[in-house]
């Protein structure tokens, strides 16, 4: 029996014969012995094409990781989030010794804006929509209420390929707004570490000066650009993961959450069953009787729909 991982929402498919060509062929030429080009500034406006804002708009780091750690260090006091989301920002606040404010999301996992703004000392609130691990969007009114609030918010918006919801024009209005994005996910290129993040020119400039200035190696780089050039082939892998996850939920309705990433949450802890069965998911050990299910290919959706259709049977 072949092992299956589905336990870190990465994206089934590696990258595309076509882009591996391209990028090889870069590698054959590449001056290793140099440093990158300070600041990286064709990766820069190559994102800055791409998403449709001016280059001074846009950071690119590391991993979305290297961001949320550099924003919550500067941050240098309370940080609010909503439980059950992405155990980084907690790990994080840890670190640097500050305070974690937990603003549980609502029964229905929507934000609960007016609790978090009664938080009037928070340094940083963190929203993260889709929200890993539940899924769903977070609704566009309830993240412009506590932007009003003024307060530097991050949206983690990993998983925004997946859902078709984009919120880049909040950046001209909200100056205390940070969107991250990442390539780890509808990229296919989690081993390689890019992140970005798009906000107001002054906020932009102050993380840039936190940043180391050779931040990113070049291969990583190049490949996020030949990406961008090439987006219709990611594109393509990203309607086939979405057409899986609508497929998949609808065969597992009633144990599973909606969504609109490249996961679901099972209303059920089966990381263990499904172990034994060769499948590896996500334990949720701060969320009760729950676990997650990243979308894999078609063959490996077949073997997680029939093997959860027993357990339900069972
Ligand atoms: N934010 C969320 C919500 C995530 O789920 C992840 C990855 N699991 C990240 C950020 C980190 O992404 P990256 O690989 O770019 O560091």
């Amino acid at each position: 029996m072949e092992e299956i991982y589905l336990d870190k929402n990465e994206n089934p498919f590696n990258i595309p014969d076509a882009i591996r060509e391209k990028f090889i062929a870069y590698v054959r030429e590449a001056d290793f012995n140099r440093y990158p080009e300070k600041g990286l500034p064709s990766l820069i406006s190559s994102l800055g094409k791409f998403t449709g804002l001016e280059a001074d708009n846009i950071i690119a780091a590391n991993g979305s990781d290297e961001l949320l750690d550099i924003l919550i260090k500067r941050a240098n006091g309370d940080i609010v989030f909503s439980s059950p989301t992405f155990e980084m920002y907690s790990f994080y606040a840890k670190n640097y010794g500050y305070r974690s404010v937990d603003v549980p999301l609502k029964s229905d996992f929507s934000l609960d804006a007016d609790e978090i703004l009664k938080h009037k000392d928070a340094k940083l609130i963190v929203i993260c929509s889709p929200n890993n691990p539940t899924g769903n969007l977070i609704d566009r009114e309830s993240i412009k209420k506590v932007l009003d609030s003024g307060i530097t918010t991050i949206l983690d918006n990993a998983y925004y390929e997946f859902s078709g919801e984009n919120y880049t024009d909040l950046v001209k209005k909200y100056h205390n707004l940070i969107i991250l994005r990442t390539f780890s996910k509808a990229f296919s290129m989690a081993g390689m570490r890019v992140g970005y993040g798009m906000g107001s020119a002054d906020l932009m400039a102050d993380l840039k000066k936190l940043q180391a200035p050779f931040y990113m190696n070049i291969m990583s780089a190049k490949l996020a650009e030949i990406m961008i050039e090439n987006y219709k082939l990611v594109e393509d892998n990203i309607k086939y993961i979405v057409n899986e996850r609508e497929r998949v939920y609808s065969e597992l309705k009633d144990i599973t959450y909606k969504s609109d990433a490249n996961f679901l949450m099972l209303k059920k802890d089966l990381f263990d069953y499904m172990a034994e069965r060769g499948i590896h998911i996500r334990k949720l050990p701060l969320v009760k009787d729950r676990s997650r299910i990243t979308i894999g290919t078609r063959e490996e959706n077949d073997r997680v729909v029939s093997a959860i259709k027993d357990y339900m049977e069972e």
